[in-house]
């Protein structure tokens, strides 16, 4: 077994928080000559600083993946149903954790400079509303958005001041490591967020116990129990939430009773929280590859298993709304 050294995830967060802005710009990837822009699903455009993500067949879900045979459950986040959904992805260029199933390349997941540029909102929006057929959900992605929640602040403003707030949905994601929203962000500017009505914030829960937390992010396992509790406050300031989890584990004993706890904290934080929590199918991304050795890569045989028992379990708390609900149906107004 492999041992990997442990990240103190507060520093790093400080840290790259600190290398993230310049002025009104933030650090944004660059996706040109990435591994990331090898798998099949990246197209990138913005000259590398953004890429196309079509939603089509969702095998990017567990429910997809282990029901092949049934209909998709989309989330869409608020967005109208359709079948083919596009977004336009930007990524913040750092995160504190070190998911090793990360698709995103090591160095734009670290400030690094070299792949790398700082741009203002104003100067993003330039380079999406220059593309041919731009979507419109604007999705804010990393690495970890929320190192700087200003850049979401600046770029739902940006949309403001060209009219665009009513036709642009923006998806935020979020790996619940920090409080920086909070933290950063004033109650005036909270709220205007979280008052935008097509916009949406993506919670990823990095495993469903604290084994699997610190295998999947190298973070401490404390931090775990730290994602319910953002998740709560998110929920409670307002936000549309959904929740993401991934089921990668080292080991599978145990696993039921593992998996009735996942659930319990997850309704402990709202009632109906694992309704608009949805398991993310962890495939063998380029970026990935360098990073497995063999639990990790018997881990993503362990996800399907998981995934039964979780599918059993909200089948017997929720009867009348799992699965024939999607997430984007279900409210989680207190
Ligand atoms: S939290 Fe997300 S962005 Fe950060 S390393 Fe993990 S998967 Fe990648």
């Amino acid at each position: 077994m492999t041992v990997f050294k442990m990240i103190d995830d507060v520093d790093l967060a400080d840290r790259f928080r600190t290398r993230l802005t310049r002025g009104d710009k933030f650090l944004i990837a660059n996706l040109n000559a990435s591994r990331e822009a090898e798998d099949k699903y990246t197209v990138v455009n913005c000259g590398g600083y953004g890429r196309v993500r079509a939603f089509r067949d969702y095998k990017l879900y567990l429910e997809t993946v282990a029901f092949p045979d049934c209909p998709p459950r989309p989330n869409f986040r608020g967005y109208p149903p359709s079948a083919i959904v596009r977004s336009q992805v930007f990524q913040l260029s750092a995160c504190n954790w070190r998911c090793w199933y990360c698709f995103v390349d090591d160095d734009r997941l670290s400030a690094a400079p070299r792949t790398s540029t700082y741009l203002s909102a104003h100067e993003l929006l330039d380079l999406y509303m220059a593309e041919a057929d731009c979507p419109d959900i604007i999705d804010l992605s990393g690495g970890q958005p929320d190192l700087v929640p200003e850049w979401t602040l600046a770029v739902v403003e940006e949309c403001g001041r060209r009219g665009l707030l009513k036709q642009i949905h923006f998806w935020v994601d979020d790996n619940l490591s920090n409080d920086f929203l909070f933290r950063y962000l004033s109650r005036d500017q909270l709220s205007r967020l979280a008052g935008v009505p097509t916009l949406s914030r993506m919670g990823c829960f990095k495993g469903f116990d604290e084994e699997s937390f610190t295998f999947t992010t190298l973070a401490p396992a404390e931090r775990f129990q730290g994602q319910f509790e953002l998740a709560g406050k998110i929920i409670d300031a307002g936000f549309r939430f959904y929740g993401y989890v991934t089921f990668t584990t080292p080991t599978t004993t145990q696993l039921e009773m593992r998996m009735r706890q996942f659930v319990d904290r997850l309704q402990a934080v709202h009632e109906r929280l694992p309704l608009v929590t949805t398991p993310l199918a962890i495939k063998r991304f380029s970026a990935m590859i360098p990073r497995l050795d063999d639990d990790r890569a018997r881990s993503l045989n362990h996800q399907i298993l998981a995934f039964l028992i979780w599918h059993e379990e909200l089948k017997r708390r929720f009867p009348s709304e799992y699965p024939r609900l999607r997430p984007d149906q279900i409210s989680l107004s207190r």
